[in-house]
């Protein structure tokens, strides 16, 4: 777990370029690549199914992972499945649910023990909830839960008190995840920074810099870690954060990731490419 919870960030001051990513060191090839996806890869949607991933960011991806030998994650907190379903024909390294499920390059899934059955009770509190303010939305992810009040922005505090209460109910083993107008339930001893120092043990990240960019509170942990290893953290959209860089918004994420050159270009490796 890093020191400092993502709650209670402590105020820093970062640089941020006015075209979005001229400051940043230009990419190489070398580096390993951990990128969140919602609000640094895609525009966030109403709600999170609405989501699309265009052919030009399929695209990038696809010629990141050629360029770097593979050496590129998804590290995100949606399910691996919906990683899968918006990048048909790679199979990513991901790790889903913000640190809970990890594919490793190999393909290896590792999901992090835990009860499962024990969130069927929090899932009924929060149905009945959500029946009574249908405005709210509740993502099921099977291993966390997330309460979305991005369309009543009002119900803000009332679905952070709610799933405060629920996480009492369930115990230690699970925690509270706060983001962008969403509360989510989740087991606790994971994250995205956990997610990262496990991809950094294995190949072909191992050995490399590396780099992590992500807009929202569960990426700060993903930032201490890449900062300790002495990496290249970067926080899209402005706030308070511990990422060293910050870039404007998702073009400026996408401008920045195709500025690599593909000096030293690597052959995509076949484990990662699904024929289509
Ligand atoms: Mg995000």
């Amino acid at each position: 777990m890093s020191a400092h919870s993502p709650q209670t960030l402590p105020p820093r001051r970062t640089r941020l370029s006015r075209s979005g990513s001229r400051l940043v060191p230009a990419p190489l090839p070398e580096w390993a690549y951990f990128l969140d996806l919602d609000g640094t890869l895609i525009e966030i949607a109403a709600v999170p199914s609405g989501v699309h991933a265009d052919g030009s960011v399929q695209l990038l991806i696809a010629q990141m992972v050629a360029r770097t030998g593979g050496a590129l994650a998804i590290i995100t907190g949606r399910p691996i499945r919906e990683i899968d379903a918006l990048f048909p024909g790679l199979v990513l390294p991901v790790a889903g649910q913000h640190g809970v499920e990890r594919r490793s390059a190999s393909g290896e899934i590792v999901q992090h023990a835990v009860v499962t059955s024990s969130l069927d009770e929090a899932r009924s509190v929060l149905t009945r909830i959500v029946g009574r303010h249908p405005v709210l939305l509740l993502e099921d992810k099977g291993m966390s839960l997330a309460l979305h009040y991005r369309q009543a922005p009002r119900l803000g505090g009332y679905a952070h008190r709610t799933m405060s209460q629920v996480r009492r109910a369930l115990g230690d083993a699970y925690c509270v995840q706060a983001g962008k107008f969403v509360v989510e339930l989740k087991p606790a001893g994971r994250d995205k920074g956990s997610a990262i120092t496990d991809f950094m043990a294995e190949w072909p990240f191992s050995g490399r810099m590396p780099v992590f960019i992500g807009d929202d509170l569960t990426d700060e942990y993903g930032f201490d870690v890449v900062n300790a290893m002495g990496g290249l953290s970067v926080k899209v959209g402005r706030g308070r954060t511990r990422a060293q860089w910050q870039m404007q918004d998702v073009n400026a994420v996408r401008g920045w990731l195709s500025q690599s050159s593909g000096r030293r270009m690597v052959e995509a490796i076949p484990s990662l490419t699904r024929p289509s």
